[in-house]
């Protein structure tokens, strides 16, 4: 079975060198575009490719886009290729022939991109060169776009273990923090282990980026939509550092990640919207209701038995200020009310959260409401 899987990958990367890149294969023994002397302080350090390389795969057999992905369109997406600069800073975030992390990022981020431009989806990406910015600025670029989802695309790396090569996707805090996360990173995941297929595969491929550091990622801890830090194989590994330097094999993880997206969008994407009091005022010291428009992400699709209810109403939840409130809710019209106790002066955090029948989360659980 390891041989099978193996043969079949050699035969894969043999056959996509041959057919898809004028460009030397990552078995060629010809060295890349770099610095003289010093590889640990070159850039330019992936395999050169055309600028139309992307446009004109894209869509082939090889690379299909499936027809599900048309639910992306309209779809706001911040893609953040990590890193970038540095490159002066000997062996950063290099493989051990000096290949730059930052590079193959940026150029996965811009194969996606295009992917996802080809069906409609508004990209925005917070690096479009080898420039470096902070962790808050990424974010930063997502939120005043008015992203729906963010995205932060890094390959792996550790330190005395060449062997070790695996895909994982990280989310931020816990399970609860923002549950929508977790479907993204959950895609996005299947994805990759589809298009990259490591022979390796870690027991639980999503992690939590407090395994990282106390607070998480800043990467992941700014942004105020649903988001996810993709790890998609490990720059460490000699083999794998060579597959990373190939435009070919940057664009197969691309297609990984968009099919990924793909099938994310096409299961809905739920968003819940605050109709009454919009302004989100509420009068301090007495009770009040909120009234939230609910969306599963499908019934707009007007499809047959659209008017059925798609939402799990054992899913459904309101919290004003971490408490649970009661709250009604009826599948004619898709309103959520909530009844809200008597509140102190001042702002109050309130969540709303439901999953819709493909077990999608709403993308924008948290509100602010402010008691006056
Ligand atoms: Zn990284």
């Amino acid at each position: 079975m390891r041989l099978t899987i193996s043969a079949l990958l050699l035969l894969a990367m043999s056959w996509s060198m041959g057919c898809q890149s004028p460009q030397p294969g990552p078995t060629d023994t010809q060295a890349p575009v770099a610095e003289p002397n010093d590889p640990m302080v070159s850039v330019n350090t992936l395999l050169p490719a055309p600028d139309d390389f992307a446009a004109q795969l894209i869509g082939t057999p090889e690379y299909p886009i499936p027809p599900y992905a048309e639910h992306l369109n309209g779809v706001r997406i911040c893609l953040d290729p990590g890193h970038g600069g540095q490159a002066h800073k000997r062996g950063y975030k290099r493989g051990p022939t000096g290949v730059r992390e930052a590079e193959m990022n940026l150029r996965v981020a811009q194969y996606l991109a295009e992917f996802l431009r080809a069906v409609g989806t508004e990209v925005i990406l917070t690096r479009d060169g080898d420039y470096d910015m902070s962790l808050a600025e990424r974010a930063g670029v997502a939120n005043d776009a008015g992203a729906d989802i963010f995205i932060s695309l890094h390959h792996n790396a550790i330190s005395n273990k060449p062997e070790v090569n695996r895909t994982s996707v990280w989310y931020h805090k816990d399970v609860d923090y923002r549950p929508s996360n977790l479907d993204l990173a959950r895609y996005l995941l299947a994805g990759l282990q589809d298009s990259l297929a490591l022979e390796q595969v870690t027991g639980v491929p999503l992690k939590s980026d407090q395994l990282m550091y106390e607070g998480g990622f800043g990467v992941l801890r700014h942004p105020q939509m649903t988001a996810a830090l993709c790890e998609s194989s490990f720059f460490t590994n000699p083999e794998e550092e060579q597959r990373l330097r190939d435009p070919a094999y940057n664009l197969l993880e691309a297609w990984g990640l968009f099919t990924g997206l793909a099938r994310y969008a096409a299961a809905g994407l739920p968003h819940a919207t605050l109709v009454e009091p919009a302004d989100g005022l509420i009068g301090a010291g007495t009770p009040a209701a909120l009234v939230f428009q609910l969306d599963d992400g499908l019934r707009s699709r007007g499809s047959w038995g659209h008017e059925r209810q798609m939402i799990v109403s054992t899913s459904i939840s309101v919290r004003v200020d971490g408490q649970d409130v009661p709250f009604t809710f009826t599948n004619d019209g898709y309103k959520l009310v909530a009844d809200v106790p008597a509140l102190e002066p001042g702002e109050h955090a309130v969540e709303v959260q439901f999953v819709n029948m493909f077990k999608n989360s709403v993308l924008n659980p948290h509100f602010v409401i402010e008691a006056q």
